[in-house]
C-alpha cells in the first residue's frame, strides 16, 4: 500500500500514543518520516513500511489550509 503524504499533513494513526493521543503532524519525509505528537508535541522517527502500517487516515492535507 503505497500512502502519499507531504509536510504538514496531519494523520490519524490506528495505535494511541501513550499520551493518550492519536494525531500527528509530519514535519519529515524521506527513509524515515518524522511525525510530532499534537497532544503531547514527542517527535518520533518511523521507517516508511511502518508509518504506512500504522497510519489510519489521513485528516487534513498540508494544502488544504488557509
Ligand atoms: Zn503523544
Amino acid at each position: 500500500m503505497f500512502v502519499k503524504v507531504e509536510i504538514g499533513d496531519i494523520v490519524r494513526m490506528r495505535k494511541k500514543h501513550p499520551c493518550g493521543g492519536f494525531d500527528w503532524k509530519v514535519v519529515r519525509l524521506g527513509t524515515d518520516i518524522g511525525i510530532v505528537c499534537l497532544n503531547c508535541q514527542r517527535r518520533v522517527l518511523l521507517p516508511r513500511g511502518q508509518f504506512n502500517k500504522r497510519l489510519k487516515t489521513i485528516i487534513k492535507h498540508a494544502d488544504a489550509e488557509e
